[in-house]
């Protein structure tokens, strides 16, 4: 079993101004296997908390500590965390003209594990994994993420975390922008990995829809760069009812 743990982790963001703090101490275990959601407004933070861990340069930890297995992920480059095991979509270049999807997905394979996987085997598996996510097979021709629509890159995002095997995977935002069909879909493909890996799950999002899809054992509600409150499933559910407004209104006061 692997765990990650954040302590209390500050993190700042670069801008025009200067430095400016957006996580305030955050703190947050994930054991292998366990999927934990967190939810919260816009702009209070999250993506912010998905970028520190993917070790954007663009955000700089200012206190805190995150550990995977006791391992300092924090002092790990961007390939490091890859191969300790940690997925995160946006780690990777946002367009790579020139380098289709089937090079990239067998580059970083490599990348990740340290060897080339075995051509036919790799070949059927991605083939598999493709079909179980309706995509096209042509897909795996085309240059990575040049020209993808929304759901071309969240199913892509998703193809690639069936593929690395992480034992984490950091999911911003997955369900925005999907129609239902392609919710279901990607929904099933996180499912497929939870069951067949001992991945640990953090499922960043706005909205809930997506957790009537994936059962969260545990939900965060992120307010102001901060957890504000935990719970089970049950409070996903009180947020579908009850949106954020408690939260803002305490925040604010
Ligand atoms: P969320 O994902 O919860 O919507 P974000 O982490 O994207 O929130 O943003 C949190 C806050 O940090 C917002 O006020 C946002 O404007 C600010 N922020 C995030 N990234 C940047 C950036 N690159 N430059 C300036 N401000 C940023
Ligand atoms: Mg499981
Ligand atoms: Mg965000």
């Amino acid at each position: 079993m692997s765990t990650l743990e954040i302590r209390d982790l500050h993190v700042s963001v670069e801008t025009k101004e200067g430095p400016k703090p957006i996580l305030r101490g955050v703190d947050l275990t994930i054991n292998s296997g366990e999927t934990h959601a967190i939810m919260g407004p816009n702009g209070s933070g999250k993506s912010t908390l998905a970028s520190a861990l993917a070790g954007h340069p663009k955000y700089e930890v200012t206190s805190g500590t995150v550990t995977l297995d006791g391992e300092d992920v924090l002092a790990m480059s961007v390939d490091e965390r890859a191969r300790a095991g940690l997925f995160l979509a946006m780690q990777y270049p946002v367009e790579v003209p020139g380098v289709s999807v089937a090079n990239f997905l067998r580059t970083a394979k490599t990348a990740i594990s340290g060897e080339a996987p075995a051509l036919r085997h790799w070949g059927k598996e991605v083939k598999g994994a493709m079909e179980n996510l309706r995509m096209d097979p042509a897909f795996a021709e085309r240059s990575v993420n040049e020209g993808f629509s929304g759901g071309e890159k969240k199913r892509h995002e998703i193809l690639q975390m069936e593929l690395f095997k992480p034992h984490f995977a950091i999911l911003d935002e997955t369900d925005s922008g999907l129609d239902v069909d392609a919710l279901r879909i990607v929904s099933e493909g996180v499912n497929r990995a939870k069951d067949t890996t001992d991945v640990g799950v953090l499922l960043i999002t706005h909205y809930t829809r997506i957790l009537r899809y994936i059962t969260p054992d545990f939900v965060h509600v992120f307010v102001d760069g901060k957890i504000a409150e935990e719970g089970g499933p049950e409070l996903a559910e009180r947020l579908e009812d009850e949106g954020y407004d408690r939260y803002l209104a305490s925040a604010q006061a």
